[in-house]
């Protein structure tokens, strides 16, 4: 969702005639976009301030623009610690951004904290700009927010209540996003299925999607299992253009810690939810996340986490051990010792390996569909995603950004399948073959 809104961001500014660049020394406004979902994210921004700093010592001092996260979270103590921050900015302030910027510019005196919660503006004011991002998979953000309140994240305090555009300000967008040369769209929320606005829901909204020619591929993320309606596993057998991955978190593999952590639903509601999209789509995968030692967790919960992984077979996971964040209500929880914590988070990890690497290892002298996004740099190579979301590479000297090839792999590690495009004549072979 940053990448999302540092392009809305590239494309506000632009009005004031600033544009991007990735050489540091020519920089006169620098936007640092923050994440507050884990530790150690406000020592991050000391730390990118102060290189900036650095590399500025003797020249005139640039615009230091926090925005994000870390901004509505801690903006007031940023600004007290470090006067070389010009202003900080919500996520759902940053529309202000050009009027922020170019006041500074004028030397005017104007208030140094923007973390209103003002979503439907800051909208309104997307709607007015055209999203001008061009990559072949691109990001499109249509919920924001979050009600749940899970006891350990940060996201309701930081990004605000839920809140879901409109269909029709979504598409409009979508359209811009493959008229630019987009084939994939992925659709962006705290909790995209939670999407809703007046009656319709994110199912109404793949299929609306679909309708949109020379958009090829559709992927939304991320979901919570609660709002996983009957209407959306529907569509996963349906929509024609909806990707067969679904990532869904899960956090525990233990009924008694997602009670603890107020996740509203238990393992047997959650296999069920993956049983049934795996009858309406058989070729179903999933992703997952983990937090792994949250308060109260016990070897017996732990235990339940790994068999869950083995069950499952998540081909991605995330998993990081639990990290009090300020202001939630795990904050102030008994926190389990350091070391089981890395130890506990080691062996899921090792789990997790094995059972990726299971899936991975399978895929070899298969044939997977790729659309391809781009040149790997300085080689005459392609990177593209099937259609599980696993990145491809194969060897091509002509261009094959934008396009969906079949490709057979003949090797993989664990984040890269590499392959060959399979060529009219050859694919004949390898069907006969099969
Ligand atoms: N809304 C999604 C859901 O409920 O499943 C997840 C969105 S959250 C922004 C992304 C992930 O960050 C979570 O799934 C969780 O695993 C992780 N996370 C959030 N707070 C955390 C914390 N305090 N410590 C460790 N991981 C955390
Ligand atoms: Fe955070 Fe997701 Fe829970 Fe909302 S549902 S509080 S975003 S983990």
């Amino acid at each position: 969702m940053n990448e999302y809104d540092s392009n809305r961001i590239k494309d506000f500014t632009k009005k004031i005639g600033y544009l991007s660049t990735t050489k540091i020394d020519e920089a006169n406004c620098f936007v640092l976009n923050t994440c507050h979902i884990r530790e150690k994210a406000t020592e991050k921004v000391y730390h990118e301030v102060g290189r900036v700093k650095k590399k500025f010592r003797n020249k005139e001092k640039p615009i230091v623009l926090i925005v994000g996260c870390v901004a509505q979270a801690e903006g007031d103590l940023l600004l007290m610690r470090e006067k070389y921050i010009d202003a900080v900015i919500g996520p759902q302030s940053y529309h202000n951004i050009n009027d922020i910027i170019l006041a500074i510019e004028s030397k005017k005196k104007i208030k140094l904290n923007y973390t209103e919660f003002d979503v439907i503006n800051k909208f309104d004011e997307i709607n007015l700009n055209k999203n001008t991002d061009s990559k072949v998979s691109t990001f499109l953000s249509i919920q924001e927010g979050c009600d749940k309140f899970c006891k350990f994240c940060v996201v309701p305090y930081t990004r605000g209540p839920e809140y879901s555009r409109s269909l029709d300000e979504i598409l409009k967008e979508a359209k811009q996003q493959v008229d630019n040369g987009s084939k994939e769209i992925i659709l962006l929320g705290q909790n995209v299925n939670a999407y809703k606005y007046n009656n319709k829901r994110l199912s109404d909204l793949l299929f609306a999607l679909e309708k949109i020619s020379g958009l090829q591929r559709i992927r939304y993320t991320t979901s919570h299992p609660k709002d996983l309606t009957q209407d959306l596993i529907e569509a996963h057998g349906d929509c024609k253009k909806l990707m067969p991955i679904l990532h869904l978190p899960v956090q525990s593999g233990s009924s008694r810690m997602l009670k603890l952590m107020n996740r509203n639903h238990t393992i047997e509601e959650y296999l069920k939810l993956i049983e049934k999209l795996k009858i309406k789509k058989p070729t179903m995968k999933f992703s997952s996340d983990f937090i792994i030692a949250y308060p109260g967790e016990t070897d017996k919960d732990f235990e339940k986490t790994v068999q869950l992984m083995k069950e499952v077979k998540f081909i991605n996971s995330y998993s990081f051990i639990f990290s009090p964040r300020p202001g939630t209500p795990a904050a102030t929880l008994k926190e389990i010792d350091g070391l089981i914590a890395k130890k506990r988070l080691a062996y899921f990890q090792n789990t997790s390996n094995d059972v990726k690497s299971e899936y991975r290892n399978q895929l070899v002298n298969t044939i997977v569909n790729v659309l391809f996004e781009n040149k790997v740099k300085d080689e005459n190579k392609y990177f593209g995603r099937d259609e599980h979301f696993n990145s491809v590479i194969v060897e091509s000297n002509t261009k094959l950004s934008g396009e969906i090839k079949e490709v057979k792999i003949n090797n993989c590690n664990q984040n890269t399948l590499f392959g060959e495009v399979v060529s009219a004549s050859k694919k004949v072979k390898v069907e006969y073959a099969a």
